[in-house]
């Protein structure tokens, strides 16, 4: 299974995506994650891209789409995964799917997570006292709500044009939103 999850920031991709690599055995590919490593372990990469993401704004494409290309072609990712975080502007879907063609793979799904602004801002308020994240300051979340609605929005059309858009309510219990999800995967 390859499959996409898509939604603002706090929409809740990374726990459901936790939940499908328990219950699948998928990869999971959350290009946050790996350039925040990148920025702890102080590589090249992740010294460039710290700042921008501090400020909530989108590093490059030509970066991230060379993190998931090369991610995406490793052994344990050849029977499926989920990228999480990824594409986020039209020019890292139409990248992803050269990528994809060129390995002869298909994208199953691409699940949106639907959840209204209010709910998006209580929740990355709260993760912010758990988490820490550089990028959960009040000045940087506004922005990165901002950089999804211009940037990332479109895509639902993209993918809702290939046919592979489902939209799951993400609102409710952890559980709950699941449950939503495996309907949506057919399962
Ligand atoms: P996330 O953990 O998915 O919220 O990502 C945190 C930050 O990493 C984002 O605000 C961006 O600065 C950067 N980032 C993650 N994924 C991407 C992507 N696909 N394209 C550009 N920047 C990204």
């Amino acid at each position: 299974m390859r499959l996409i999850l898509l939604g603002p920031p706090g929409a809740g991709k990374g726990t459901q995506a936790q939940r499908l690599v328990a219950k699948h055995g998928l990869v999971q590919l959350s290009t946050g994650e790996m350039l925040r490593a990148a920025a702890e372990a102080g590589t090249p990469l992740g010294v460039h891209a710290r700042e921008m993401m501090a400020r909530g704004e989108l590093v490059p494409d030509d970066m991230v789409v060379a993190i998931v290309s090369a991610r995406i072609d490793e052994p344990d990712a050849r029977r499926g995964f989920i990228l999480d975080g990824f594409p986020r502007t039209l020019a890292q879907a139409e990248a992803l799917e050269r990528l994809l063609k060129d390995l002869g793979q298909d994208l199953d799904r691409v699940i949106f997570f639907d959840v209204p602004e209010a709910e998006l801002l209580r929740r990355l308020a709260a993760r912010r006292q758990v988490e820490r994240r550089a990028d959960d300051t009040d000045e940087a979340i506004k922005n990165r709500l901002r950089v999804y609605a211009a940037q990332t929005a479109p895509l639902l059309d993209y993918y809702r044009n290939h046919s592979l858009l489902v939209t799951v309510p993400g609102v409710g219990t952890v559980e709950a939103i699941g449950e939503a999800v495996r309907r949506a995967l057919g399962r």
